[in-house]
């Protein structure tokens, strides 16, 4: 049986900086990201950089807007999960150096074999979207259009047990426009301290 699951986010907290590029030039630099379709060309390499705007508060666990596959973690959180789990943390810069409160980001694994049938994953973005996906003309990669979780994806191929990694990125892309994403699984211990945390902002979901 495995023992990860997935971390569904009920909202997001917090705007990554600079806008026009969604944040991403500090995560992989200028030009660590494909500035037409947003998939990133390498491993993450600098801070998400937050701004601390309006009356968000950046207590517990987050994901942002726009990287919605950036889980935020408070210091005493981020302190904690890494001396219990497996993880690659980064720290979280807040732009103007005005923070929320210090935090890390969880720089997820990415693991190099597919985590679904391409077959059923081609069939369920056309029957929700009309079309699965596309290649981008500027880097190549191809995107399926945005599924979850009980949102269309076909059943997970990958061999759970297998995995080093308490969070676990697909290598499949997904999203349309400037949003692109992975789907991640995380290890059923660390979400379900993640949710305790923060219940208004995640809860476990079994996916298999
Ligand atoms: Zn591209």
């Amino acid at each position: 049986m495995s023992d990860f699951v997935e971390l569904q986010w009920k909202r997001n907290r917090g705007w990554p900086w600079p806008e026009d590029s969604y944040g991403l030039t500090p995560m992989y630099g200028e030009d660590g990201w494909c500035h037409s379709c947003g998939v990133p060309k390498r491993h993450q390499c600098g801070s998400l950089v937050l701004q601390h705007k309006g009356k968000t508060r950046f207590t517990g666990a987050w994901v942002p807007n726009w990287q919605f596959d950036v889980i935020c973690l408070e210091r005493p959180l981020a302190d904690e999960i890494g001396r219990r789990f497996d993880v690659e943390l980064r720290e979280v810069a807040w732009h103007g150096g005005v923070g929320g409160g210090e935090a890390s980001q969880i720089v997820p694994r990415r693991t190099d074999e597919p985590w679904f049938d391409h077959d059923e994953l081609r069939a369920s973005a056309e029957e929700r979207h009309g079309v699965a996906g596309k290649t981008c003309p500027e880097c190549g990669v191809w995107r399926w259009m945005p599924l979850g979780f009980g949102f269309g994806l076909p059943p997970l191929r990958l061999d759970l047990a297998d995995q080093a990694g308490d969070v676990i990125a697909s290598p499949e892309w997904f999203g349309d426009g400037w949003n692109a994403f992975r789907v991640l699984l995380v290890r059923r211990e660390l979400a379900e301290l993640i949710a305790d945390g923060s219940p208004r902002d995640a809860k476990v979901n079994k996916v298999v």
